[in-house]
């Protein structure tokens, strides 16, 4: 995906959620992206606000949304369900713009133009750029309505940030049995001879493979290195 693909999804939502860290506490409120271009994302704020300071003392944003519908049914059992859809988020490094460089962009870009006037209108306001930055589209059909799988994953970064791997992974301990790819709701496991592999653009992670291991095979990748899996009351 390149930028401009990272921005329309991210503008055919509208309302983000924008979090950023006041110290060590995450805080999130609702914002949008109003352009691209070669250089990132951007959205404006103004500097009287405690975003503004946020974004200024940590050089740091996550942004998330949710198409089309961000409303939970529930079937007959009364279990939650989604219709088809797809979410998006991305982290990573933002700079402030100065108003003259936007100016300059707003000369071939009406999107930048408009960002001008808003200024022009409201002058406690400024500009950022997310300018390097990694995140994943989830592109989820739960009930399989459109294709033969749940998800499909797809990793993106830009300004030369790599992304990182999160996920699971099948290690040099498996038996072979088929546990793992009985038990994969999301057809993410494949089998080639007596090798199973886990697809991460389908792995929802889970977990059902990682529990139904019978000799500890399934691994759990975070940031690239492997993790331990705890939960209160409970070491699996
Ligand atoms: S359940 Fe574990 S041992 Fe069995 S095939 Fe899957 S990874 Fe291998
Ligand atoms: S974590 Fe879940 S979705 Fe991913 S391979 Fe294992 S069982 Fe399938």
């Amino acid at each position: 995906m390149n930028i401009t693909d990272i921005y329309g999804k991210f503008d055919r939502i509208g309302c983000l959620v924008f979090a950023t860290l006041d110290k060590d506490t995450p805080q999130t409120r609702i914002a949008h992206l109003f352009a691209c271009d070669d250089e990132g994302l951007y959205f404006r704020t103004m500097v009287t606000k405690a975003f503004y300071k946020q974004l200024k003392e940590t050089g740091k944003v996550s942004i998330c949304g949710m198409y089309p519908s961000t409303q939970v049914r529930h079937d007959e059992e009364g279990m939650p369900c989604f219709d088809p859809g797809y979410t998006i988020r991305a982290t990573g490094d933002i700079k402030e713009v100065a108003l003259e460089t936007l100016r300059g962009k707003g000369e071939g870009d009406e999107r930048f133009k408009l960002g001008v006037m808003d200024i022009e209108r409201y002058p406690a306001m400024t500009t950022f750029c997310l300018h390097r930055a990694w995140g994943e589209v989830y592109d989820f059909d739960f009930d399989m309505a459109h294709r033969s799988h749940k998800l499909l994953r797809i990793p993106f970064s830009f300004g030369g940030q790599p992304v990182p791997f999160q996920g699971m992974r099948i290690t040099d301990a498996c038996l072979g049995c088929g546990a793992c790819m009985d038990h994969c709701s999301f057809k993410a496991i494949s089998q080639d001879q007596d090798q199973f592999v886990i697809d991460p653009v389908r792995c929802d992670v889970c977990g059902d493979c990682y529990t139904v291991c019978p000799n500890h095979a399934v691994e759990i990748v975070i940031e690239g290195a492997a993790a331990s899996y705890e939960r209160e009351g409970c070491h699996v």
